[in-house]
Parts: structure tokens; C-alpha cells; sequence
């Protein structure tokens, strides 16, 4: 029977001992943390009886079919569209930028085919191929959309020039010729009924599978084991050999209140003036419930510093040099496989998480089928 350590029990680790398990391997998972789930982790505030997402906003969307048929195997989604409001010199706009934001900010009453040649006139032609993520927003949106609300926002979000950013960061955000102002595009976008704790719970509940939480283990654990998946940051396996790479952190501030906050799931603050990036309202994510109280988190970003929670790859030059060394290192591990937004260093979402890890889950068992070296 081989024996199989799972670093992490985030949804990269538990998708992995769960699939590992329906073949009948069994695994050991452990997290450093005292709670399952990593940064999608759920939980109830005392206070407010609301569902919080401890680790900033979570919501689910995807087009993948096989994910979305996995996910629902282990808890309800409830219906939901992610609506984002920006506040920026003293006015509410709604974002993704739409028709209605653009009529909003230049006053007018546009119809689609006005408003796209409106932006088509306003956007810096001259750029033809956009180096970096302000020339993006200058070719496409023109400067007075970029400055108001994308300017201010990555500045504060990522503590650089938007000039010093890649073009691809501003690209997961669509512009819209209607009114529509659903944030994202995919086919399927839900909130899980009861958190996504729950999901791992129900992932990781398997007689085959064993859990130790306050475990944190490295590469000297690997030594007991047929094969590890490692979803913790692959600088830390190598002890940071190469350096540290490069991440932004985030601090919440919680407000505990009556009633209502602010009235909706997420306002952004596009303004450099205004220390925090945004406010998430934590009822707002459970619409189905009701609640006298509220909780609000105002998020803050910052550099990462050595014991701080790692949130946003940063990727830049310096780091992409730096990750190319670590995936040399780990090539050369026998017998682990890095997984995960921290084992790969990169940003991923939810459900091109549990895409990864199903596919790392149906390779290892391929192997263990061939009897070749996973
Ligand atoms: P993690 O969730 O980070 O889990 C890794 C786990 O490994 C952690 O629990 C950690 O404690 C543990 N660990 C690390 N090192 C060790 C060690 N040495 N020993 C033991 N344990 C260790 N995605 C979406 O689809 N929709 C969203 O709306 C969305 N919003 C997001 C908002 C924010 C602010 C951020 C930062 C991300 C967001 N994401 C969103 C992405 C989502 O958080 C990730 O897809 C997901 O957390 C990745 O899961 P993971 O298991 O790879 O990593
Ligand atoms: N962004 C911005 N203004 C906003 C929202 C987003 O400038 O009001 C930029 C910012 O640089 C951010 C990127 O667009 O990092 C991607 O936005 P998204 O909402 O996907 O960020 P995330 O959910 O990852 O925090």
C-alpha cells in the first residue's frame, strides 16, 4: 500500500486526497493551520451570526464542467451574481465599467453603439500593442475612466506604478457596451450554501483519509512517504535557497454594526487617498439568510514580510527569474508534486485550483496503475 502526504488543506490538498482515496489510496493531509479549507475558509462570527470569508471574498464561477459536477457533489450552491460598486470622487459607480458607469461618469444617456465609439475615441490609438497594464487602460478605456478607477486601486492594491504591472492583470476585467454588471463571464457562478469549509469537510471525510490541523511539515517529512503533494509556497520547501518571492498581503479590519453597512457585497475605493482598496460586506454573500447584524471587512494591502500570510503572487521580472530556479529545484525532487496557488506560485481561482488538482490526482494514479514512478 503506498503511503501518501498531502501538504496543505486547501482545496488543492483536499481535492487530492479525495480522488486518491475514491481509487483507494489512502493519505495523510496535515495544514499548518488550526482550520480546514486555506484561504477559501468559512466560518460563522460569533457576534453576527454571519458567514465570513476569513481570508477575503470568495465566490465560485467557472466554465469547467467537470468542476462545477465535482464541487456540487459536496454541498448546495445558492444563486449568485458577484456585483461590485466603486466609490471615486464622491459618486457610486457600478464596475465592471458598463454602459451604466460610462453614462454615469460623463453625464450622458448613450446607447451601446454610442458609448463604444465614445471609448474608441477616448482611447490612446497610438498604443498598438500594450506593454504594461496602464497602457492597457490607456488604449482601451482613455485616461479619465483609467484614472478614476483603476489608477488609484492597483497602486494601493499591488504598492506599484501601474507602468511597472503586466498588461494581463487588468484583462480579467471586461468593459461592457450594456448594462450588465455581473463581474464575471462564466457559465456557472454560485456562493456554497454553507461555506466552503464545509465542501472540504465533506472531501476530506473518507475512512482512507487522515487529518492533522497546528502540523506544519517540509521536505525532512517527505522521507516517510511513497510520494508527497506539496501545496505550501515553493520557496519555503527549499528552505528560500534563491530568495523569497515576491507576494502582497492583506490586513481586515472587521466593522461589527446593526442593520446594514453599506448595502452591498463589495464597494471598491479607486482613490490613492483612501488607505483601504475595499470594503466587503459579509451578509451580502449569503443573500438567502437574514441577519439583524452585520460584518464588514475593510481590506488592506501591503508587502508580505516573512511571517505573514502570502496572498498575491506579485510575478515581476525579479520573481519570474527566481521561480524559474525553484521549478528547476523541484524538477529534480523525486517523489512530490507541487500543487496549488503556493506550490506554483501563481494566482490561481477556485475552479482552475480544483482543475489542477484533479488533473495531478488522475496522473498519479495513472502511474500507480503502470507501476511507473509518479
Ligand atoms: P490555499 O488555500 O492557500 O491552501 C494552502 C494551505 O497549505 C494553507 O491552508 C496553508 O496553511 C497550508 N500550508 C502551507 N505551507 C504548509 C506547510 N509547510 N505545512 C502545512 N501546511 C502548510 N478564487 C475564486 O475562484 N473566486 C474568488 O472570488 C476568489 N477570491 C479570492 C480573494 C483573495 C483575496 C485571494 C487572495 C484569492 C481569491 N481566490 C478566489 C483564489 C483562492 O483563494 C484560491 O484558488 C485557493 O485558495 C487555492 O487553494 P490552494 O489549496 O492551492 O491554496
Ligand atoms: N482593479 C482596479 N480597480 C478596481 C478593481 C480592480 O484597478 O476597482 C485592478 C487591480 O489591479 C486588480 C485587477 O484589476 O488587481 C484585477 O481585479 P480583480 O477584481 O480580479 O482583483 P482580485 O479579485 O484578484 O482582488
Amino acid at each position: 500500500m503506498k503511503k501518501v502526504l498531502v501538504i496543505g488543506a486547501g482545496f488543492s490538498g483536499a481535492v487530492i486526497a479525495h480522488q486518491l482515496a475514491q481509487a483507494g489510496i489512502a493519505s495523510h493531509v496535515v495544514d499548518a493551520r488550526s482550520h480546514l479549507a486555506g484561504n477559501c475558509h468559512t466560518e460563522r462570527d460569533e457576534q453576527t451570526g454571519v458567514m465570513v470569508h476569513k481570508y477575503g471574498p470568495h465566490i465560485f464561477h467557472t466554465d469547467n464542467e467537470r468542476v462545477w459536477e465535482f464541487i456540487n457533489r459536496f454541498g448546495t450552491f445558492m444563486p449568485y451574481v458577484n456585483r461590485v460598486k466603486s466609490t471615486v470622487g464622491g459618486a457610486v459607480y457600478s464596475l465592471p465599467i458598463n454602459l451604466h458607469t460610462i453614462n454615469q461618469f460623463f453625464g450622458k444617456t448613450l446607447a451601446p453603439a454610442q458609448a463604444r465609439e465614445l471609448l474608441a475615441s477616448l482611447g490612446d490609438s497610438s498604443i498598438v500593442d500594450p506593454a504594461n497594464f496602464e497602457e492597457q487602460a490607456l488604449r482601451f478605456v482613455g485616461r479619465d475612466l483609467y484614472e478614476a478607477f483603476f489608477k488609484g486601486y492597483t497602486q494601493k492594491q499591488w504598492g506599484l506604478a501601474p507602468s511597472t504591472l503586466p498588461a494581463s492583470i487588468l484583462k480579467r476585467l471586461p468593459v461592457r457596451f450594456n448594462y450588465d454588471d455581473n463581474y464575471f463571464n462564466h457559465k456557472y457562478q454560485g456562493m456554497s450554501r454553507d461555506g466552503y469549509t464545509s465542501l472540504v469537510e465533506g472531501m476530506l471525510s473518507h475512512p482512507l483519509i487522515t487529518v492533522s490541523l497546528d502540523t506544519r511539515l517540509g521536505r525532512d517529512a517527505a522521507a516517510g512517504y511513497d510520494h508527497v503533494f506539496y501545496s505550501g509556497p515553493i520557496d519555503g520547501w527549499f528552505d528560500y535557497s534563491e530568495g523569497r518571492l515576491g507576494y502582497r498581503t492583506l490586513d481586515f479590519e472587521p466593522i461589527r454594526a446593526e442593520g446594514d453597512y453599506q448595502g452591498c457585497a463589495v464597494m471598491n475605493y479607486g482613490e490613492e487617498g483612501v488607505p483601504f482598496t475595499r470594503i466587503a460586506e459579509h451578509k451580502y454573500f449569503s443573500p438567502w439568510e437574514t441577519h439583524e447584524k452585520t460584518i464588514a471587512f475593510k481590506e488592506y494591502s501591503r508587502a508580505c514580510g516573512p511571517d505573514d500570510i502570502p496572498y498575491y503572487p506579485i510575478r515581476l521580472v525579479e520573481e519570474q527569474a527566481q521561480l524559474r530556479r525553484y521549478i528547476e529545484l523541484a524538477r529534480q525532487e523525486q517523489k512530490v508534486s507541487f500543487v496549488g496557488r503556493l506550490g506554483t506560485y501563481r494566482y490561481l481561482d477556485m475552479d482552475v485550483t480544483i482543475a489542477e488538482a484533479l488533473a495531478a490526482s488522475d496522473a498519479f494514479l495513472e502511474h500507480v496503475r503502470q507501476g511507473t514512478p509518479a
